[in-house]
């Protein structure tokens, strides 16, 4: 079928936006650059191209999924996070931006060690940048969800990454024939309070693993859990909510007299990762 892409894209916006869907432009410029591969540059070409059938058919999928407030992310089926391109579908959560910052962090301050774990992994986000920015290094990938741990497979192999190693489990207890040789423990856990769930962006609640996102009432059991299980010694990266930095460095401080914790804030000025070192 023969198509002038602008206005492929105008109908598209207007039929969604008769359906009451407001989506920035951008946002659908990604859908159909990356999910229905029609190039940026064409779509500031005011003229008439040939699209095949099962484009027109996919845009269509994609329209009937976005009425039901799927993520973009997952219509689209991957996602970028550093330099990977990670399969994302509804087994995991959706890496943010605001976790690459924690990657960051971690290669920036552990160049010289070597056994890492990932508590939590998901899609394989924080293990697999860390796996491939630090290629003599062996990252131990955890998940207690089995979906969530398949996913991360798949990315592993996709992305040829080989120095990962994928343990089902709760918390560090998966970990714990090799808990002496780990150095560094990074996590994304859930802590979002369970009070506000309810008011998370309806495609967050819909779709993505609640698993993933509920920290329970105040946002902090994972760390409660992991402080307790935590042997000393190590070095720890954490991501949390900004409402979470001031309970979790009183847990640190009451109970953990082994470690000193420091907070950072993410790109957005909030506060949004836990370090903890050895105390001194
Ligand atoms: N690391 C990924 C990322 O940053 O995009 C996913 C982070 S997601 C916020 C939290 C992950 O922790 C989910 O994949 C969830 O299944 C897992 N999880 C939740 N509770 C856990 C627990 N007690 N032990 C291990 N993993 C857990
Ligand atoms: N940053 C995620 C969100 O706001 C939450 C991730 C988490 O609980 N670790 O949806």
């Amino acid at each position: 079928m023969k198509v002038n892409p602008q206005e492929l894209l105008r109908d598209f916006e207007q039929k969604l936006k008769a359906a009451g869907k407001n989506f920035p432009r951008y946002v659908l410029i990604q859908l159909f650059r990356d999910y229905l591969s029609i190039s940026e540059s064409l779509l500031f070409f005011n003229g008439y191209v040939e699209i095949p059938d099962s484009v027109t058919r996919k845009l269509e999928n994609a329209y009937e999924r976005l009425l039901k407030d799927e993520p973009l992310d997952y219509i689209i089926g991957w996602k970028k996070f550093m330099n990977l391109n990670l399969k994302v579908d509804k087994r995991a959560l959706i890496p943010r931006p605001e976790t690459e910052g924690l990657v960051e962090i971690v290669l920036s301050e552990c160049r010289k060690n070597h056994f890492f774990v990932d508590i939590g992994t998901g899609s394989g986000a924080i293990a697999l940048s860390i796996a491939s920015g630090l290629p003599d290094a062996l990252v131990y990938a955890t998940d207690i969800s089995k979906e969530a741990l398949e996913l991360a497979m798949e990315n592993a192999a996709t992305n040829k990454i080989e120095n990962v190693k994928f343990l089902q489990g709760d918390c560090l207890s998966p970990l714990k024939p090799f808990i002496d040789r780990i150095e560094v423990i990074v996590s994304n856990p859930p802590y979002i309070k369970t009070e506000i769930i309810s008011g998370l962006d309806i495609s967050v609640r819909k779709y993505e693993p609640m698993i993933a996102l509920d920290g329970g009432a105040d946002g902090i059991d994972f760390y409660r859990k992991f402080l307790k299980e935590l042997p000393s010694g190590k070095k720890v990266f954490l991501e949390i909510a900004d409402y979470t930095a001031t309970a979790l460095e009183k847990l640190v401080e009451e109970e953990r007299r082994d470690y000193k914790i420091r907070i950072e804030k993410d790109l957005f000025g909030l506060l949004r990762y836990a370090i903890l070192n050895p105390a001194l």
